[in-house]
């Protein structure tokens, strides 16, 4: 075989493998909606089932990594939530651990928003470093190694989940609310493809949010 067409393979390869990534980025994150917020297949199937089929067999599937996180190898002193967790409940670290100013502009903030109706819930918040490299395992299986799986899914180091610094919230009507009157208490959506996930951006009630990344793999705070 001769370079060219090797290297012509080589980069097709690397296309596919970049756009599994992606996928599977968004996949981790939704797979956690679904276990804690009982999203049903109709909200994140989609993204489950693209990762699966674009995998071209060199990977397992984002079913199967919710499914090797959830099976009992994290639990609340990790930073997992079981449903329906409000900002306001001190009873889980995944909670109760996140950066105090963070935690504090989201019960202001999940305040104002009970006086219209809505309830600001945690589908997850701080993880714990074990929990955050659970993560990345799972999706080091499906990308097939550690360096590829580290350009996608941040590492323990590198997740603002992991410093407390993030946050991932619900409802649907709770991610809408907090996507238009967030910015007044500094919580800022950080990527377009994740409306659940919010961090604190203390020049946000005066600037506005900064921009949004389109997904993590933008987030230079990641490369590292
Ligand atoms: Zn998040």
């Amino acid at each position: 075989m001769s370079r060219t067409v090797q290297a012509s393979i080589g980069h097709r390869r690397a296309a596919g493998a970049r756009r599994t990534a992606a996928l599977v980025a968004t996949a981790v994150c939704a797979v956690v909606a679904v276990a804690v917020f009982g999203w049903g297949p109709s909200v994140v199937g989609s993204v489950v089932d693209a990762v699966g089929g674009s995998s071209g067999g060199s990977g397992g599937s984002a079913g199967s990594d919710g499914a090797s996180w959830a099976d009992g190898a994290v639990d609340a002193s990790d930073g997992e939530l079981p449903d329906g967790v409000s900002v306001f409940d001190d009873g889980y670290p995944g909670v109760t651990r996140l950066e105090p100013t963070l935690l504090a502009a989201l019960r202001a903030a999940g305040s104002a928003a009970s006086d219209e109706g809505i309830e600001v819930l945690v589908t997850s918040g701080w993880r714990s470093p074990e929990y955050q490299e659970r993560l990345l395992q799972d999706a080091v299986s499906t990308y097939g190694s550690e360096e590829e799986a580290a350009r996608w899914v941040a590492t323990a180091e590198t997740s603002a989940h992991v410093s407390g610094e993030a946050v991932d919230v619900g409802s649907w009507d709770a991610m809408d609310w907090l996507a238009e009157h967030g910015a007044e208490f500094g919580l800022c959506r950080t990527y377009a493809n994740e409306p659940w996930h919010f961090e604190f951006q203390p020049d946000a009630p005066d600037m506005g949010c900064a921009e949004l990344y389109a997904d993590p793999t933008e987030d230079p705070r990641l490369q590292g």
